[in-house]
């Protein structure tokens, strides 16, 4: 780890430059970059005009982590719950991703596995009534049509011109709860309410982490399931259970790639998601996902909000699905610097943000 990323991750975890930063009224350019929205409201706004302008879907986050405090908990539980509301509410894929820690882990088990459980039922309840009203209003558009044929005529020709400058959303709704895979104390845990929360049957998701040696095995139940599970190279480095060094890293997302893209996977309804903004590594798993004959609409690339937006528009305009993980809340700090941490070329945000905002 450099030393740049070293500092920034000392200024995430400065209880100070949380509280001043939190105070500041305006939302400062570094967190403009990279959270969605203050609020429910503001986050859902920014989803629907990534789908509207770019055809790339979110997955909203309430900021939040490692909360012991039960007020601070039930808070963030009711912020996904909303969330979900708020998601299904405007047609927009239930999606919304979750940190263990945050929804009462910290606390025990048994209170994250119901707040999870709740979370889930949630994300369900708002997805099937997206369903039933987007059905309907199928039904109303099909008579309306029949009753006039001239109407429709007229109605398909504004349509066939919309649709060719509109950008489109690739395959189906994908609505899922997807558990984020924090530090390895919790990763036991979070794989058992991952399963705890598939046998009740919701729609849970969870993501593993390259770097680790033991992800394959995770991977190996993880695929026989109709299951969605995101893959990332991993932000919590721990050298006695990782794989040493970059490249090896890298290799080993590869080869996690190869079995979420295995033919036994396709079968089983498992829906990979390859969380990077690595342009190396996608290009060798849309290679991958070609010769295998998954079509580009059965996978999809995540990326955090607001990093390298230009290749989410380019993986988009290849034809690809696209997601964004899109923070929102109060607690934008510790999660903005990170970001900064990640990439010393973003630092010009935090002095901005610290000077002029
Ligand atoms: P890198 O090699 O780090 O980066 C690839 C390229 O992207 C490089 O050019 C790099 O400069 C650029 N880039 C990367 N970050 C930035 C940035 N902030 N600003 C500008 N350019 C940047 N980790 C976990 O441990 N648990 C999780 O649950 C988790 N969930 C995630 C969910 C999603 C959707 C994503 C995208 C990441 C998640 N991560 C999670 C973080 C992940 O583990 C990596 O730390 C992070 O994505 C960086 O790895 P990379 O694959 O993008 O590759």
């Amino acid at each position: 780890m450099s030393i740049f990323q070293r500092t920034t991750i000392a200024l995430a975890r400065s209880p100070l430059m949380g509280r001043t930063m939190r105070a500041m009224a305006a939302r400062t350019s570094l967190a403009r970059r990279f959270v969605g929205g203050a609020d429910v409201d503001a986050a859902v706004q920014t989803a629907l005009r990534l789908r509207d302008a770019h055809g790339i879907r979110a997955s909203l986050f309430y900021l939040g982590e490692y909360v012991a405090e039960p007020v601070a908990i039930k808070h963030n539980v009711s912020q996904a719950i909303e969330a979900c509301h708020a998601l299904g509410a405007a047609g927009l894929d239930v999606h919304v991703s979750i940190d263990p820690t945050a929804i009462g882990f910290m606390a025990s088990d048994a209170l994250g596995t119901e707040n999870a459980r709740r979370i889930g039922a949630a994300a369900s309840a708002a997805a099937g009534a997206t369903a039933s009203s987007a059905a309907s209003s199928a039904a109303s558009a099909t008579t309306g049509a029949a009753a006039s044929a001239a109407g429709w005529a007229a109605d398909a020709a504004a349509r066939a011109t919309a649709d060719s400058a509109a950008p489109r959303i690739g395959g189906a709704a994908r609505n899922w709860v997807v558990l984020d895979m924090e530090d390895s104390g919790i990763r036991d845990r979070t794989c058992a309410l991952h399963r705890d929360l598939l046998q009740a049957g919701l729609p849970a998701g969870l993501t593993l982490q390259a770097r680790r040696r033991r992800t394959p095995e995770d991977l190996a139940w993880a695929i026989r399931q109709r299951t969605s599970l995101r893959l990332v190279k991993g932000a919590f480095p721990e050298r006695a259970l990782d794989h040493a060094g970059r490249a090896r890293i890298d290799q080993a997302y590869l080869d996690a790639a190869g079995i979420m893209l295995s033919h036994e996977a396709r079968e089983s309804g498992f829906y990979p998601v390859f969380g990077t903004h690595d342009d190396r590594l996608a290009g060798a798993i849309m290679t991958l996902a070609r010769e295998r004959g998954w079509p580009p609409d059965a996978f999809e690339f995540e990326m955090l909000y607001g990093v390298r937006p230009d290749w989410q528009l380019a993986l988009r305009g290849l034809g690809y699905n696209v997601r964004v993980y899109l923070p929102f809340g109060a607690d934008w700090w510790p999660y903005a610097i990170r970001r900064v941490g990640e990439n010393p070329r973003n630092a010009w945000l935090l002095a901005r943000s610290l000077t002029s905002d």
